[in-house]
């Protein structure tokens, strides 16, 4: 019987997880813009595609769906951008009048 440890896929997956040192080593392309201080942070696929505030490909400011942070799962909550990309897929009662 083996245990899910014996698996070689799986160790495979360990050794090739990002290291978190990566975001600042090796540009992504993926830049979310600070509240804040509106200062532009380089960072990873999977904080940028959860980003509720403003978001830019290389400089390119990017527009489209949210999704709940680690998943495939669309958010539908409010957002702060009104473009019709940013709504569609906002529940009709967060929607901005
Ligand atoms: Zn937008």
């Amino acid at each position: 019987m083996k245990h899910l440890h014996d698996l070689p896929e799986l160790q495979l997956q360990e050794h090739t997880f990002p290291e978190q040192t990566d975001i600042g080593l090796r540009p992504t392309g993926y830049e979310i813009r600070m509240p804040d201080t509106g200062e532009w942070l380089m960072t990873n696929q999977e904080m940028f595609a959860a980003w509720l505030g403003d978001r830019r490909v290389w400089g390119i400011p990017y527009h489209g769906p949210v999704y709940a942070s680690g998943t495939r799962t669309i958010y539908t909550g409010s957002r702060l951008c009104g473009c019709s990309v940013c709504q569609m897929n906002v529940n009709p009662k967060d929607k901005p009048n």
